[in-house]
């Protein structure tokens, strides 16, 4: 394969189109040839299974069983015909949760496993598929760019229980040292360790808080380390030393899995801090909540107008942080739940350095990335060699070079046909190539943990979500002891053997799961590598897409009166500008989310400019077109989604989550004082560009992007009638 893959193809040449169902099950054929494969190879293999016994189920107590089967097939009609409500994720048209397609290959495998109904708690319950869940670990350890023997990653069910597990093992991690301090202490030992800032101390001098700011990598290894020194050092035996170093973890009075999680904290006087930015999802303070921790120790750090997180006040926050506080973890985020944006993952990772130099304080880095960590697939793939030892700046440089995300787009969108653009037939250059995001998806690989979701930008059925951690040895710490699920007994085993994982139950959150998860993400992994080559094209695609949208509604406003003619309006002058209007996108998306408001505008001098309108009134007109692109609540379920040409999302930003002061160029940008956003808050439609066959469609004559704006202006131009009445009757 070529080095540059995608850049050298268009979109009918791409391998996309095939990875699909189709929005017209196109594939069909391929479809229910594969799922009858599935389903015939599975009853071949009961019926082979001894096939010498008796049959039980004879054909004449079948037929006694019919009246049942009627019922259970008008019950089963029944359900099929109520799920034609749904929505109808697969289709270009839906443009606005964080949902869409399943890869042809991730339904096959869950298929596949799912028949088997394995238990992915331990391999005595999943022989196959709980080594292809670790497989999977490692293929998406490695794409998130940790080393795949090293790491430690697993399924779960979702975002939510990832971050979770995360902040436990980080918990855990953090009171190690102080373990060790006793047990040093009991047995006179001269154990020397590496401080943050990169002193080597015995660990009988240092503080409580030197201790809880170490370096996590120090505290993973510190047992293990401390065994080896008792044994090569001092020249005790091996097997007493691990019996004597686990009796006296059970008993350590900071062991937070025995004592809990409150007597811990008392010992040492200090209280847990959670940073992360105002964008976080919800899950973060569930988290900190069900640790022990209460949602009140999450600090949230406020966001730049491009809802990353600000790196200046988060520097400021950690560096403020009391004597009787310590950093619990920092987490960035890998695409925001709202906005997709992404957090200098960079810059937390050096300002992680410098504070442990300056103030000898480091922490667990976490990085929440359930949306955005599949986008890190157009990093791999590239024989990077010649990076090694490069700079960020020369790295971003070059994978910008390979990626080579841009195309051009024309402007003949506005009437949706060829040649008919309003006066400029030239074309005009997207791209994604903006350095931060670049460089901070590099960087991803610096954090101690990272939550990934599969079943969203994985394009795999739910449930899948996945913790990675970027040290295996974490693994050691957690142990659970449950001798009935494995053999696996608590603390450490040996000094030197990275221990072979056979059952993830007693490291993991999560009982019992689903080995379908594992099957599905598999063959989703291995047909569709985690590569610029294979997984990467659909990033490629919906990053272009999104960024295609922002362009669209950014020349909303150039293109007005080009508009009202493509919508098919009278050209006249008085309707064409009795109440103009544009669809103001917040920020240039960082990855496949745009986040728009539409807003009211008046002519000035024969430009358009944003009138008075209250912002009350801006947020009910907003609300009136999200309702217009969607199934509304009380019909759900009910109403089939074919009464609507497009789908939107929409949130509110309100001043507890984001200040007027830090998203203030987005408020000047829709005309907005900070005054009526702190009173009002803002609606805001969003739409998540990630269907995968924009591109595909677009070659076929249909370009849904463009398609969608126009139906956006044709429903905004009736609602803003509706609006201005409703005003004027209020006055
Ligand atoms: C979706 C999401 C989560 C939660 O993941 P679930 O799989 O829904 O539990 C967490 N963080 C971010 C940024 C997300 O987008």
């Amino acid at each position: 394969m070529s080095d540059n893959g995608p850049a050298d193809e268009t979109p009918n040449d791409s391998p996309l189109a095939s990875w699909f169902l189709g929005p017209k099950a196109e594939h069909s054929d391929l479809w229910f040839e594969l799922i009858a494969y599935i389903f015939e190879d599975y009853t071949h293999w009961r019926m082979n299974y001894f096939p010498n016994d008796p049959i039980v189920i004879s054909r004449e107590r079948r037929r006694r069983h019919d009246r049942w089967q009627d019922s259970l097939k008008t019950d089963l009609d029944s359900i099929l015909n109520n799920l034609k409500a749904h929505f109808p994720f697969y289709s270009p048209r839906y443009i606005a949760h964080m949902l869409s397609e399943q890869t042809l290959p991730s339904v096959l495998g869950y298929f596949a496993g799912m028949l088997y109904n394995p238990n992915n708690v331990t391999d005595e319950a999943a022989p196959v598929t709980v080594r292809l869940e670790l497989e999977v670990g490692r293929m998406v350890a490695s794409m998130l760019g940790y080393r795949p023997q090293k790491a430690w990653a697993h399924i779960c069910s979702g975002g939510t229980v990832a971050t979770l597990e995360a902040l436990w093992v980080a918990r855990m991690v953090q009171f190690v040292p102080f373990i060790v301090r006793g047990y040093c202490a009991e047995h006179r030992l001269d154990f020397v360790i590496k401080t943050a800032d990169g002193r080597r101390a015995p660990i009988g001098e240092l503080s409580d808080r030197e201790l809880i700011g170490l370096r996590p990598n120090e505290s993973i290894f510190m047992i293990r380390k401390l065994a080896r020194f008792e044994v090569e050092q001092i020249g005790r035996e091996q097997t007493a030393v691990i019996g004597a170093i686990n009796a006296f973890v059970q008993a350590s009075e900071y062991n937070v899995k025995l004592r809990g999680c409150d007597a811990v904290i008392k010992q040492t006087g200090m209280r847990p801090l959670i940073f992360v930015s105002a964008a976080a999802h919800y899950s973060i303070k569930k988290a900190a909540n069900i640790l022990g921790y209460g949602e009140d120790s999450v600090r949230l750090v406020p966001v730049t107008s491009h809802f990353r997180v600000n790196t200046e006040l988060l520097r400021s926050m950690l560096e403020h942080v009391r004597e009787h506080e310590y950093i619990a973890a920092v987490i960035g985020i890998v695409g925001t739940t709202e906005e997709g944006a992404v957090d200098a993952i960079h810059t937390i990772a050096g300002l992680r350095d410098q504070l442990a130099r300056a103030r000898n304080q480091s922490f667990w880095f976490h990085i929440d990335a359930a949306w955005g960590g599949y986008i890190r697939s157009l990093f791999c793939g590239h024989s990077l060699e010649a990076t090694a030892g490069r700079d960020l700046d020369a790295t971003y440089a070059l994978l910008a070079q390979r990626i080579n995300a841009r195309e051009t787009i024309s402007w003949d969108f506005v009437r949706g046909r060829p040649g008919a653009g309003a006066g400029h037939n030239r074309g005009e250059e997207i791209a994604w190539d903006n350095p931060d995001v670049y460089k901070a998806l590099i960087a991803m690989s610096d954090a101690d943990s990272i939550t990934i979701d599969p079943h969203k930008l994985g394009y795999v059925p739910y449930p899948a979500g996945i913790i990675a951690f970027k040290n295996g040895l974490v693994t050691e710490l957690m142990t659970q002891r449950a001798r009935y699920i494995s053999d696996a007994s608590e603390g450490i085993k040996s000094i030197d053997d990275m221990v072979e994982i056979k059952a993830v139950g007693p490291y993991i959150l999560e009982g019992s799961k689903s080995g379908a998860s594992a099957t599905s993400c598999w063959l989703a992994h291995k047909t569709i590598p985690l590569t610029v080559h294979g997984h990467g094209k659909i990033m490629r695609t919906t990053l272009l897409n999104a960024k295609k949208l922002y362009w669209h509604l950014q020349h909303h406003r150039k293109n007005f009166a080009a508009f009202e003619e493509a919508c098919g309006f009278s050209q006249s002058p008085r309707s064409r500008f009795s109440y103009p209007f544009t669809f103001q996108p917040l920020f240039n998306p960082d990855t496949n989310i745009v986040c728009f408001v539409a807003v009211p505008m008046a002519w000035r001098e024969a430009r358009l400019a944003p009138t008075d309108m209250p912002l009350r009134w801006i947020n009910e007109l907003n609300r009136r077109i999200h309702d217009d692109l969607d199934i509304p609540q009380l019909s759900r379920g009910t109403q089939m989604p074919y009464v609507k040409e497009y789908f939107v999302s929409n949130t509110t930003f309100e001043k507890g989550q984001y200040t007027s002061q830090s998203i203030e160029p987005v408020l000047r940008s829709i005309g907005v004082s900070s005054h009526e956003y702190n009173a009002h808050g803002l609606v805001v439609l969003r739409s998540t560009v990630m269907n995968p066959l924009h591109y595909t469609a677009q070659a076929e004559g249909i370009d849904y992007l463009a398609g969608f704006v126009r139906h956006l202006h044709k429903v905004t131009r009736y609602l803003i009638v509706q609006v201005y009445r409703l005003m004027t009757e209020e006055v």
